[in-house]
């Protein structure tokens, strides 16, 4: 079971509690500041072109994921928050004693970078503690393993990323973990 969200505010948040929230960085967190008019054109004459169905949106996204990732190695358009004004009240809105950490699926020797681009996007990178799959295990293994010591100390425990399978493998490895799933779908607009 997970929630799907388009801000930090609709994440339920009990202040009671001792609370550990663990965020994903790509897509959850941080975006990236590139030309969605543009990119959103170059679908449309796709779509005429290769006859791709307009109602197919997993087709159109996968495109638009494609098409992000050009822009940003041509035009070196730099990253933007997803949503500071939620995360920010979200950060406001937990029990003193608890504590957001970040979890992503990039490689720890871009741990310098990462921190910036949490600079960038207007949060104190060095603040938090990121920690690195590396896509060498799942989210849900890697929480289960590395992570145990937290699962345990913390009341409530939030898990929220953009991706589904690595929701998935939250709920499978570790249940009690409460999921959310954050979706941008800004790119049809
Ligand atoms: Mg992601």
């Amino acid at each position: 079971m997970f929630t799907t969200i388009k801000s930090f505010d609709q994440i339920y948040i009990d202040n009671t509690k001792k609370t550990l929230i663990i965020c994903d960085i790509d897509d959850t967190i941080l975006t990236l500041d590139v030309p969605y008019d543009k990119i959103n054109n170059f679908i449309k004459s796709d779509i005429e072109r290769q006859l791709i169905d307009k109602n197919n949106k997993q087709e159109i996204y996968r495109r638009y994921k494609e098409y992000k990732t050009y822009y940003k190695l041509i035009n070196r358009h730099s990253y933007k928050h997803t949503d500071k004004t939620g995360f920010q009240n979200m950060e406001k809105k937990i029990h003193p004693e608890s504590r957001i950490c970040f979890l992503t699926a990039r490689s720890v020797k871009y741990h310098v970078k990462t921190i910036e681009d949490l600079n960038i996007i207007g949060l104190e990178g060095k603040k938090y503690n990121i920690n690195y799959t590396e896509n060498i295990v799942t989210k849900g293994e890697f929480i289960k393993n590395f992570m145990s010591d937290e699962v345990e100390e913390y009341e409530d425990i939030i898990f929220i990323d953009d991706n589904h399978n690595f929701i998935s493998s939250v709920i499978a490895h570790v249940p009690k973990i409460r999921c959310y799933k954050f979706t941008i779908d800004d790119y049809m607009n």
